[in-house]
């Protein structure tokens, strides 16, 4: 992974990144490289035509060639002009802009759709946190893939440009080369040095404005800019995860792909009327582009002059003035031009390698195949078989030697201090991680052999950290873009927002949350613990599993929740998974978990009877806040 884009890279890696991203962005569609190329053609023929007839044309009029003659040349140069600045534009509008703008989607829609889909494990891991920070760094400047492209065709068109200059150049410097005289040399060493001087100078512009626009990363854009247009599908993705990565794992188990997926794609569409520049890197574009211009001028300038010079001299007739003023300083222009793209895209295709990096992570867990048997009678059962698991980048057990039946149709609880491993053994249920060691098994089959959707269809699961999405309340239910709206209602009425419902405008359609949609509405912390319960009630799946959503409220209400949660969850596998054993007391089955292992089971009254237990301890500490 690089570390910094301000620092300095050697030309292997440069090289190595350009070839990268080229690669990957040729397989999406290799006509966004192709059709340009034949544009850059198109114009390179154009401007060395250009070249050759005026100088015909100047030659003609400075001999006093007839009318009917000169028009000739005139009307090519026109017609030739016409038809293929014509056939460039339209080889833009219609193929060249759209294709570029697919490929660009493609580019961002893989990145998001790879980070909503790639193993949680991964997701979760440090390698990918960083990963992750340094894309949002690099990400910081440019406009991605646009920059690439502008850079590509300048630098073709550059090389295109230096190859026709040359050609045009090539007879006239032969002239000059062959006269023998002194005169002759010195001109050219003259105009030589003064246009190598002016490309030098250019070049340093170049790499000046380049290092300020690494010291001065683009703007934000506006808020009142952003809640409208969303730069990447990707920070869309974050917008309404909260920019809390770790989330994703509410769409790997409520399948939320869909959902992503519909709002990235148009969200992308609408980015693309929109060109929002930084003011920053704007300005020192402007200044830029003046220096340009200023250094193009004055090539041009003091090519004409010493070609009139030697025109005067009568080395070359005067129509050679401007073949030889153009394509000389042409040839300059070009190395610059090459020279300076070069800059560009060596840095915006760093920007993009970490990117391409996340891109090309493979994901690691065995992903089965085998369909999950659909049973009516939801006779399910899963069994925890000598577990034991590190997360990655650790040494310590979080899980250790954990063994365990899960009855079908009870109520089970899952205690123990923070730490203890309960969130863990959620995780590992649910396939989010696999255990290192040991087995997990439904219905005496290994988890990791099943269709992972299929698999995690039978969960229905509310993580203490859950997350809504800042889209439409119905939406965030269903977790999908199809609502079942009474089942929706339902769910919601279930989960006891009945009156909250009633108070919202749009009723199912209002939005959560005002980051995308100003008539959103704001919700409380309870509010949304009674949402993300009813999208578990909606997914309507054989377990649930409550991991401590209500750990921000006092004992008493927790309490509450969960048993009130218990007369909604009717005849399925429900696991409560708290720190505080008040909350739980009423299951049937009490599992109480210590620095990652099963310590004790049995129902609340039969574990406070073991007096030397984790279970009577732990109730006893904690008895001061609810009695
Ligand atoms: P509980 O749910 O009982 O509070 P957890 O299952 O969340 O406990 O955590 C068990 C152990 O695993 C703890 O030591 C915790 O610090 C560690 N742990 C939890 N999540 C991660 C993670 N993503 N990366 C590294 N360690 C973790």
């Amino acid at each position: 992974m690089q570390n910094d884009l301000t620092s300095k890279i050697p030309l292997r890696e440069n090289m190595k990144n350009i070839k990268n991203i080229f690669s990957y962005t040729y397989k999406i569609d290799k006509s966004a490289y192709f059709l340009p190329a034949l544009k850059i053609l198109l114009n390179a023929i154009k401007n060395a035509l250009s070249l050759v007839l005026s100088a015909q044309i100047l030659e003609m009029i400075y001999q006093n060639s007839p009318m009917e003659e000169i028009i000739r040349p005139v009307i090519l140069l026109l017609a030739m002009n016409f038809l293929l600045t014509m056939a460039a534009s339209v080889l833009q509008e219609e193929w060249i802009g759209p294709i570029r703008a697919n490929v660009r989607r493609t580019f961002d829609g893989n990145l998001a759709a790879k980070f909503q889909r790639m193993d949680y494990s991964l997701v979760d891991s440090p390698y990918v946190k960083k990963l992750y920070e340094r894309i949002q760094t690099d990400n910081t400047w440019g406009s991605g893939m646009t920059n690439i492209f502008w850079d590509f065709d300048a630098i073709m068109g550059a090389i295109c440009n230096l190859v026709c200059s040359f050609t045009v150049a090539f007879p006239i410097l032969k002239i000059i080369f062959t006269s023998h005289s002194l005169q002759m040399y010195l001109g050219l060493v003259i105009l030589f040095c003064v246009l190598w001087l002016l490309t030098l100078a250019a070049a340093k512009t170049e790499a000046i404005y380049h290092q300020q626009l690494l010291n001065n990363p683009m703007d934000e854009y506006p808020p009142e800019v952003m809640k409208e247009y969303i730069s990447f599908s990707w920070t869309w993705i974050m917008r309404c995860l909260g920019g809390e990565y770790h989330f994703i794992k509410d769409i790997h188990l409520y399948d939320g792909h869909d959902l992503m997926k519909k709002y990235t794609s148009e969200n992308r569409r609408e980015q693309e009327n929109l060109t929002c520049w930084s003011a920053k890197s704007g300005k020192l574009g402007g200044r830029l582009g003046l220096l340009r211009g200023s250094t193009d001028g004055l090539m041009l300038l003091a090519g004409y002059f010493i070609s009139a010079a030697y025109a005067l001299l009568g080395t070359f007739p005067i129509g050679s003035v401007i073949k030889f003023a153009g394509s000389i300083t042409g040839i300059f222009r070009s190395l610059q031009s090459i020279d300076a793209n070069y800059r560009s895209i060596s840095l915006n295709a760093r920007k993009q390698a970490s990117t391409l990096e996340m891109l090309q992570i493979s994901d690691e867990m065995y992903k089965g195949k085998l369909p999950v048997e659909k049973r009516m009678d939801n006779r399910y059962e899963i069994e925890f078989r000598h577990v034991s698991f590190k997360y990655p980048g650790t040494n310590q057990y979080a899980l250790k030697d954990f063994s365990l039946k899960l009855r079908i149709g009870e109520r089970m609880a899952i205690v123990g201090m923070n730490g203890s491993g309960k969130t863990t053994m959620i995780k590992l249920l649910c396939r989010l991680y696999d255990p290192q060691e040991g087995q997990i098994l439904l219905n005496g089959v290994d988890i990791r052999k099943f269709a992972q959707d299929e698999y995690i269809n039978l969960f229905s699961v509310v993580f203490q950290d859950f997350k809504l999405l800042s889209l439409p309340l119905g939406q965030n239910v269903a977790c999908s873009m199809d609502v079942d709206q009474s089942l929706a209602l339902e769910s919601l009425r279930q989960a006891g927002l009945a009156q909250r419902l009633g108070s919202l405008a749009h009723g199912l359609d209002t939005y959560l949350y005002q980051d995308i949609r100003d008539d959103g509405v704001e919700i409380s912390g309870g509010e949304a613990q009674k949402i993300a319960i009813a999208r578990a009630l909606y997914k309507n799946a054989p377990f649930v599993l409550l991991d401590e959503p209500t750990a921000s409220l006092d004992p008493l209400s927790e309490y509450e929740i969960y048993s009130s949660f218990d007369s909604m969850v009717g005849d399925k596998t429900a696991i409560y998974i708290s720190h505080r054993l008040s909350s739980c007391r009423f299951c049937d089955d009490i599992v109480v978990l210590h620095e990652g292992r099963l310590v004790q089971r049995g129902s609340h009254e039969t574990l406070l009877k073991e007096e030397k237990g984790k279970y009577y301890q732990l109730w006893n500490a904690q008895a001061q806040y609810y009695t």
